[in-house]
């Protein structure tokens, strides 16, 4: 059965899309720890991301990285954190987090946006990606 990222990344379930390529996709994590909290998936279903192998590991955060990349130019931030945790979704997924400060990262104190923010959010992200 697919996974629920692997319906979002096929399109099957909406999402704020901010960047994508054949084997990756990137979008916004529905309840943010912080505003433009992204997640990054291999469109390949792996629940457990170090039982990708070296060649999918090192494609996945070199995508993570340009994503990252576009962040930085549409949120200003301080930093972008990382984080990978993968308790709740069974597909591996990079969280990518626009960080001022240390709380920004607190995964206990998730946010609800009104869609007209995240969409604007995710527009922005995705226009700094195709930028590059
Ligand atoms: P984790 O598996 O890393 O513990 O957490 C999964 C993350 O995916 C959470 O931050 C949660 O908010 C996010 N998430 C869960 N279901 C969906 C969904 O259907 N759409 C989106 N965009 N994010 C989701």
């Amino acid at each position: 059965m697919a996974t629920i990222f692997s319906k979002i990344a096929a399109g099957e379930i909406p999402s704020y899309k901010v960047a994508e390529d054949d084997k990756h996709y990137a979008f916004l994590d529905i309840n943010p720890v912080a505003p433009g909290h992204v997640l990054v998936i291999p469109r390949k279903e792996e629940s457990y991301i170090f039982n990708l192998s070296e060649d999918e590991y090192a494609a996945l955060t070199a995508f993570a990285r340009r994503v990252a990349k576009a962040l930085e130019r549409a949120i200003p931030c301080k930093r972008i954190g990382v984080a990978v945790i993968g308790l709740e979704v069974p597909h591996t997924h990079i969280h990518l987090i626009p960080l001022n400060s240390e709380k920004d990262m607190d995964f206990s104190h998730k946010l609800t946006l009104p869609a007209d923010e995240m969409q604007a959010i995710a527009a922005r992200i995705a226009a700094e990606f195709t930028k590059e």
